[in-house]
Parts: C-alpha cells; sequence; structure tokens
C-alpha cells in the first residue's frame, strides 16, 4: 500500500505523510529541537523577546516567533514567567526569583559578603584566642582558680550514675 502523500507546509517537500506528524520528519526534528532550545532560553536564561532568543538560541528570528505563537508548551513557559524581584524589568529563571542577570550580580555580592563575613569572623576567633591565652596566664592564682572552675561547671554532667557502680 503506498504512503499517502502530502506536501510539507513548512518546507514544501512531497513527503509521506504520518499519522500525528504535521510535518516532513526533518521540519519535525527541526522544530522540536528548536522548541526545546526555545523554552530553555525562555525558562533556564529568563528570555521573552523573541530577538533576544533569536540571538542566545542561533535559531532564526521568524521560526522563534512562529514557535513562540504556535507552540502550546511555550505558550505555557511564558504564562508561567514572572517579572524578577530585584529588577522587574527582565523575568524571573525557573525556580527563580531573580533574573539571568540580577542572579549573576547577586551571586558576586552574595560571595563578597561570606567573604567578609569570613574575615570578620577568623579576626573575632583571632581576638578571642587572645583573651583566652591571657586569660590562662592571669597573674593571681584567686582568678586563676576561679576561672578553671568556671571552666568546669561548664562541662557536660556524666550520664552515668557513678556511685551505683563504682566501688
Ligand atoms: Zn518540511
Ligand atoms: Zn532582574
Amino acid at each position: 500500500m503506498p504512503d499517502k502523500l502530502a506536501k510539507c507546509p513548512r518546507c514544501g517537500k512531497i513527503y509521506a505523510e504520518q499519522p500525528g506528524k504535521a510535518m516532513c520528519a526533518r521540519c519535525n526534528t527541526e522544530v522540536l529541537e528548536y522548541e526545546d532550545r526555545i523554552l530553555d532560553a525562555i525558562g533556564k536564561r529568563g528570555l521573552r523577546q523573541p530577538e533576544d532568543i533569536a540571538e542566545i538560541t542561533g535559531i532564526p528570528l521568524e521560526a522563534v516567533i512562529e514557535l513562540v505563537e504556535s507552540s502550546a508548551l511555550i505558550g505555557h513557559e511564558i504564562e508561567q514567567e514572572r517579572l524578577c524581584v530585584a529588577c522587574k524589568e527582565r523575568f524571573a529563571q525557573k525556580y527563580c526569583e531573580y533574573c539571568f542577570h540580577c542572579r549573576l550580580s547577586l551571586n558576586k555580592a552574595f560571595g563578597d559578603a561570606v567573604k567578609l563575613i569570613g574575615d570578620i569572623q577568623s579576626r573575632e576567633l583571632a581576638v578571642k584566642k587572645e583573651q583566652a591565652r591571657e586569660l590562662d596566664f592571669l597573674p593571681s592564682v584567686d582568678n586563676a582558680l576561679k576561672h578553671k572552675r568556671d571552666r568546669r561547671t561548664l562541662r557536660r554532667p556524666d550520664p552515668t550514675p557513678k556511685s551505683k557502680y563504682s566501688p
């Protein structure tokens, strides 16, 4: 039985029609691949403008526009888009409150903050160590004993009831 022939609406090639395929096999593969890349550009990079998407994906602009208008998946993805909470201009990335740009700069700021906190902590630690050393060499015996006692009370009590088991 010969295949039913159809003209591909996308490239105009005559192809053997297959159930559920509105295009020739080559166009079909290409569209699926484009769709994937466009979804990525919208979801992961927060892009919204067809021009931006075309530039980042390398897909021809007309194909991007055509797919954005025709693909249910892409339409759904765009509807889910929210504005970035930081700049309120670009769209937030998927699973994130920020757009690609703000996330990059926030990551940098966060990294700087972590480094700063690390610096402060190590400086505080150095001061504490210095103080502890001074306490250990207190000139007064009374103070030294008191310091020792304080330290002992800080120790966790032994949970084993010694009196019962020790001779
Ligand atoms: Zn085709
Ligand atoms: Zn932003």
